[in-house]
């Protein structure tokens, strides 16, 4: 099959399209490099089966693809909020050029979402029935409303259109190849402790997240691709841990001597996260494999030598385009 990869050259697509190269299938991956690198696809680049298309996705694209994962779309807090008017064009102009090709050419549409679309959820764990808590008008809701237009964009185009849509609201996930100061959280503490420089927790670190290994995350999003439903669906490690128990995990597993300082907990920060995925269990035979504790390992791995082999720089202090 020939596959487009919109955010190909990010973190997650660029894991996504190792594995759709591995089963030896056609890719096109599409970024404007925003927040992806050239060097997370440079093992593909002069491949016969890979395609590499520099193109910002607010602009209409025609292209020949039998699916289209779309995950163009900046996901670290600090980088939707450099420019969220651009946030939100990416994720409602963006989203609209995508289905308008999958219209087009026929093409099957997988929308990465995100658990964001629940809000500050008042319900625990959060199912897909659940309709959520957001806040239009913060600091956070050029992506969580970006996100909700997009699923809502999706959702008419196969109503009115046909076309064939698989949706799937990614909780965090985190492994190799996250921005060294992308800002996010497992990226910024693995830095910290790294670098011997205190870990910063926001708030007093009791409110809670999810951490999905990416390998798990990509066999969930080639299984709902390639299955009979639509979604949503949830996908995430439903593995529950404080964000001071996190910072405390990897303290522990590479510098006990660093400190964890506390810091002002951002605007709306949700407080609970953590995904029910009975439906990903039951119809896509789904699970997380990968425990935190190994996933966190592979994760520092890949810093630390990532931060050997370049001129490091700290957490957040790049929040410009790459
Ligand atoms: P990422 O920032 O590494 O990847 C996003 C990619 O999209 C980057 O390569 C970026 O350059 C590209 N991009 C951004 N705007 C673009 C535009 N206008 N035109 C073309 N390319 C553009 O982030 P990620 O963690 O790999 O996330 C991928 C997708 O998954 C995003 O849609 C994100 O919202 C979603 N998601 C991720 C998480 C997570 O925990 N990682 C959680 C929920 C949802
Ligand atoms: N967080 C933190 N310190 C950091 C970065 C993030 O305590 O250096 C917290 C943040 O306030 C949030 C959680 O970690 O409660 C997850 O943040 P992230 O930006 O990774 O993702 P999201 O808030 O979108 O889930």
């Amino acid at each position: 099959m020939r596959i487009l990869v919109t955010g190909g050259a990010g973190f997650i697509g660029s894991h996504l399209i190792d594995r759709l190269m591995m089963e030896g299938h056609e890719i096109i991956c599409l970024d404007n490099f925003y927040t992806g690198n050239k060097r997370n696809v440079l093992k593909w680049v002069g491949h016969p089966y890979f395609e590499l298309v520099r193109h910002d996705i607010t602009d209409p694209i025609r292209l020949e693809v039998d699916q289209i994962y779309h995950l163009a779309c900046p996901a670290s807090p600090i980088h939707y909020q450099y420019n969220p008017v651009k946030t939100i064009k990416t994720n409602v102009m963006g989203t609209l050029h995508m289905l308008g090709l999958a219209k087009r050419v026929k093409a099957r549409f997988l929308l990465a979402s995100t658990s964001e679309v629940y809000g500050d959820p008042d319900m625990h764990p959060q199912s897909e029935e659940y309709w959520g808590n957001v806040n239009p008008i913060g600091i956070r809701s050029c992506y969580d409303e970006g996100k909700r237009v997009a699923e809502t964009l999706a959702f008419d185009y196969h109503r009115q259109n046909d076309v064939e849509i698989r949706v799937v609201r990614i909780f965090n996930t985190y492994g190799p190849r996250m921005l060294e100061n992308d800002g996010r959280v497992v990226s910024n503490f693995i830095v910290q402790a790294l670098q011997g420089i205190p870990i910063t927790v926001y708030g007093d670190g009791s409110q809670t997240r999810s951490f999905c290994y990416v390998s798990d995350l990509v066999d969930g999003f080639i299984r709902l691709m390639n299955s009979p439903h639509t979604g949503p669906i949830n996908l995430g490690n439903p593995d529950e841990y404080t964000i001071l128990q996190l910072a405390q995990t990897i303290q522990q597993m590479i510098n006990p001597d660093v400190d964890i300082r506390f810091e002002l907990l951002p605007q709306d920060d949700p407080r609970r996260r953590k995904p029910d995925i009975t439906k990903a269990r039951k119809l896509l035979d789904w699970e997380p494999t990968i425990p935190l504790l190994e996933g966190l390992q592979h994760t520092i791995e890949d810093f630390r030598s990532r931060l050997l082999s370049s001129n490091t720089v700290a957490p957040n202090d790049r929040v410009s385009p790459v």
